[in-house]
């Protein structure tokens, strides 16, 4: 009899988005004539920049030609790709990345999950709350925690992310191998200092630990001061993987592509205490289950870092966090207390009632529609979280809304 991996069967069934679209749904159905404005959202919502465009039409042409056709590429991704990454995301921010230790893939949704595989199934695993969902969930289907209860895993250790520490976690009281932080965060919008983020490195080379470090929303920061990628911190590259992603930065989410950084001094152990490479293991893990992303896309993302490229990604974003300083300034007007916004697209606000009352108060009232706090974890209680991904009309329509439904 074949028996399925039971760790499964722990899961918690996501309810959180199709909880929203239900409730949405009949919202609609009992008011038809009511407009919905959806501010829950995480997907862009603006096209593809237009140098990424033309080079992917470029792209498909080559491959309609006996002398460009491409094959199946090199699965660590094209060097012309890999070498611009390096100059452009860490070179000239002075951090010491080289082009063969980056890893080009079709996602980091699928980077930060598949990560935990070269980790032994007893790592001390230290994951935020809230958090994206993603670094739970493959823990937890890996078999690394215990049976749901009172709203969390047993067996895992939480970095509560709340008002009380500027929603940065802190360094947790027990000792802990795999440390997952994400910034700008989502759902908080949070960013963390270098200070900090030093903090979190000293840890993890004291402790023997690595930090997963995702930084998906890095095209965000504005404040200078902020660290858009952990190798600007002393002593990183031993005990940090970084994953990044041209999702939100260039509007990739339907093309897919991102990459992961993983330092050929990167080092975790076997039970004698050896180190071993983690680059070498991430090499042999993504080369032997993944096969590489389409020449075309790759050549999109490489257009990203022309001149052209660099100033259409930088316009796609500033518009987003254009939106999101309309709705910390309508937030910040209501009374509201917020964080998030400012290097972020997502604003955190504290709901002062339960998540999901706020949820249908905003939805019966104004017809926005946010997401839940309480959906990324037992932190997010008493919050919602409100998108920037929208057309600017949409984001000033539903501030007016909100202006008027909230008015206390
Ligand atoms: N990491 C975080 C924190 C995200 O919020 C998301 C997407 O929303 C991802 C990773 C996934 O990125 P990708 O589209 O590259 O899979």
């Amino acid at each position: 009899m074949l028996h399925i991996n039971e760790h499964y069967l722990k899961l918690q069934a996501s309810y959180l988005f199709s909880d929203i679209a239900r409730r949405v749904a009949a919202f609609q159905e009992k008011h038809p004539e009511r407009e919905i404005i959806k501010m829950g959202i995480g997907d862009v919502t603006n096209p593809l920049p237009p140098a990424c465009i033309t080079a992917f039409h470029a792209a498909i042409d080559e491959m309609a030609t006996t002398s460009g056709f491409r094959g199946y590429g090199p699965e660590q991704g094209y060097a012309f790709l890999r070498e611009v990454i390096a100059a452009n995301d860490f070179q000239a921010r002075g951090a010491d990345v080289s082009a063969d230790e980056i890893f080009i893939s079709d996602g980091a949704k699928c980077d930060t999950g598949n990560i935990q595989e070269l980790f032994a199934l007893d790592a001390r695993v230290a994951i935020p709350d809230p958090v994206y969902p993603v670094y739970l969930d493959t823990n937890v289907m890996a078999g690394r925690t215990g049976a749901f209860q009172d709203g969390r895993y047993q067996g895992l250790v939480y970095l509560d992310s709340t008002a009380k520490n500027g929603y940065v976690p802190s360094l947790p009281r027990e000792p802990v191998d795999l440390i997952y932080l994400c910034f700008p965060n989502n759902p908080t919008g949070s960013t963390i200092s270098k200070a900090q983020l030093q903090a979190w490195v000293d840890y993890a080379r004291e402790h023997k630990a690595l930090i997963l470090f995702d930084a998906a929303y890095e095209a965000f920061i504005r404040d200078n001061s902020l660290p858009h990628s952990i190798y600007e911190i002393e002593g990183a590259r031993q005990v940090a993987i970084e994953f990044r992603s041209f999702s939100k930065s260039a509007g990739f989410t339907g093309t897919r592509c991102a990459y992961t950084v993983v330092p050929k001094d990167c080092m975790a152990y076997d039970r004698s205490g050896t180190a071993h490479s983690l680059h070498a293991l991430w090499n042999r893990r993504h080369s032997t289950k993944f096969n590489g992303v389409s020449y075309p896309v790759q050549r999109a993302a490489e257009a990203v870092y022309s001149e052209q490229g660099k100033a259409e990604c930088k316009a796609l974003i500033d518009g987003y966090l254009d939106n999101a300083r309309l709705i910390s300034q309508a937030m910040a007007k209501l009374g509201y207390a917020h964080v998030g916004g400012d290097n972020a697209p997502y604003i955190w606000v504290q709901s002062e009632r339960d998540s999901w009352e706020f949820f249908d108060e905003l939805l019966e009232k104004a017809g926005v529609v946010c997401t839940p706090g309480a959906g990324f974890g037992r932190c997010g209680q008493g919050y919602i979280r409100l998108s920037a991904f929208n057309s600017t009309a949409n984001v000033e329509k539903a501030m007016e809304r909100l202006a008027t439904a909230l008015a206390k």
